[in-house]
C-alpha cells in the first residue's frame, strides 16, 4: 500500500471514531475468503471527481483489504441506465452503487434530505448533520425498507446556478424556462413558472445545445467545462442555490454486507469516508481552476443571480418543502432534524465561515 493512502486511510479511520476497525476487531472475524463486488453508478464512464471518486473508492478498498475484496466500477449504461442503481443494488443485481439521494424522490421523498436542499446545508454542515446530528441514522432508517445500507461518500461542495440561454434578470425570466434541475430545485423551478427536466449528466450537452433544453445546472466549473457546457449556452450563474453542497451517496445491498467479515465491512466503511473528504478537496481545488479558465472565455458570461430572484426561489423552497412535509411523516421527521441543525449552524457559520471570508474581501 503507498504511504498517501495509509495516511488517507489512518486519517479517516480516526474522524470516523472508528472502534470496529481490523486492528482492533477479534481475529477470528477475518477471514481469508475473497469477495468480487460490483458498483453501478449514476456517472458517466470516468467522469471527473464523481466517476473517478468511485474509481478511487474501489482502489482504496482494494489496497486496503489486499485483494480480498475488489469492486468493478461500471458507469452509467454499461450494466444498467444511469436511473436504476437504486433498484438494481436494492434487488442485489450489483452490490453496491453511487450517486446522490435526490435521484431517488419516486422511492421516498425524504431521499432528498441526504442529498441537497436548496438554500440548505453546506458540504461541512452536512458532514457535521449526517455523522454527527442524527442524519446517518435517519438514512439508514429511511433506507432499511429497500435493503440498502447508506453511506456519504463525495461532496461536490456549493454548486454553480447552472447555464442559461438567455439572461435571467428578473422572476418573470425563470417562467417557461425548461431547465434540467433535479429534486426539490426542480420542485421550486415549477412554482415558479418553469419546467424542470431530470437528465443523467451524459445528456445535458446535446440537449442545452439542440435547444431540447433552454438551461442546465450540473456541478460547477470543473464538471461543467468536462461535459462542454460552457460551448452549449452563454450565461453562467451563481450561486448555486438549489445545492449548496450535495452529499454522494454509496449504497450497499443488505444481503451482501452481512456476508462480508467485519473487518472488509470496517474497510468499505472507512473507504467510503475518505472518498467523502477526499472528493470536497479535488472540487475545491479544480472549481477554482476551472473558473479562472472561464473568466477569460470570452463566450461566456459568469452572473450572480439578482437578490430578488433568489429571495423568491428562496420563499418557494420553503413552500415546497412544508408541503412535502404535510403530505410525509417520514419527510417531516427528517425535515425537523434537518432544520434545527441548520438552524444551529446557522448561527455559529456567520461568526466563523462567514466572518472570516468577508475578511479576504
Ligand atoms: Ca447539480
Amino acid at each position: 500500500m503507498k504511504r498517501r493512502d495509509l495516511l488517507a486511510a489512518g486519517s479517516a479511520a480516526a474522524l470516523a471514531g472508528c472502534s470496529a476497525g481490523p486492528d482492533q476487531g477479534s481475529g477470528e472475524t477475518r477471514s481469508q475468503e475473497r469477495f468480487t463486488w460490483r458498483i453501478v453508478t449514476t456517472w458517466p464512464p470516468n467522469f471527473p471527481g464523481l466517476g473517478t471518486g468511485v474509481n478511487t473508492l474501489a482502489r482504496y478498498v482494494e489496497e486496503m483489504s489486499a485483494g480480498r475484496l475488489r469492486i468493478r466500477v461500471y458507469a452509467a449504461g454499461e450494466l444498467i441506465p444511469a436511473f436504476e442503481v437504486f433498484d438494481a443494488v436494492s434487488r442485489g443485481t450489483a452490490e453496491m452503487g453511487h450517486g446522490a439521494a435526490y435521484y431517488w424522490r419516486g422511492k421516498t421523498e425524504a431521499a432528498q434530505f441526504f442529498a441537497a436542499m436548496p438554500f440548505g446545508l453546506n458540504a461541512h454542515e452536512m458532514n457535521g448533520w449526517l455523522y454527527y446530528g442524527g442524519g446517518l441514522d435517519l438514512w439508514r432508517e429511511i433506507y432499511e425498507p429497500f435493503n440498502l445500507i447508506p453511506f456519504p461518500a463525495g461532496n461536490t461542495g456549493v454548486q454553480t446556478g447552472g447555464w442559461f440561454n438567455k439572461p435571467i434578470e428578473s422572476v418573470a425570466d425563470l417562467r417557461g424556462l425548461k431547465m434540467r434541475i433535479p429534486g426539490i430545485g426542480g420542485e421550486v423551478l415549477k412554482l415558479a413558472g418553469g419546467t424542470p427536466v431530470n437528465l443523467p449528466g451524459s445528456e445535458i450537452f446535446t440537449s442545452l445545445q439542440t435547444g431540447a433544453i433552454d438551461a442546465a445546472e450540473w456541478v460547477g466549473p470543473y464538471n461543467d467545462v468536462a461535459a462542454g457546457l460552457h460551448q452549449a449556452a452563454r450565461y453562467y450563474y451563481y450561486p448555486g442555490w438549489q445545492e449548496p453542497g450535495p452529499t454522494l451517496e454509496c449504497i450497499v445491498n443488505k444481503g451482501a454486507w452481512e456476508q462480508l467479515p467485519e473487518d472488509l465491512q470496517a474497510i468499505v466503511r472507512v473507504a467510503c469516508q475518505a472518498v467523502n473528504q477526499d472528493m470536497t478537496a479535488e472540487f475545491m481545488a479544480r472549481n477554482a481552476q476551472a473558473l479562472e479558465q472561464l473568466e477569460q472565455d470570452e463566450s461566456v458570461e459568469v452572473r450572480a443571480f439578482p437578490d430578488d430572484v433568489l429571495a423568491e426561489l428562496k420563499r418557494l423552497t420553503l413552500q415546497v418543502v412544508e408541503s412535502l412535509a404535510a403530505d410525509d411523516p417520514t419527510v417531516a421527521r427528517v425535515w425537523d432534524s434537518y432544520r434545527q441543525f441548520l438552524q444551529q449552524s446557522e448561527r455559529w457559520q456567520r461568526i466563523s465561515e462567514q466572518a472570516y471570508l468577508e475578511t479576504r474581501r
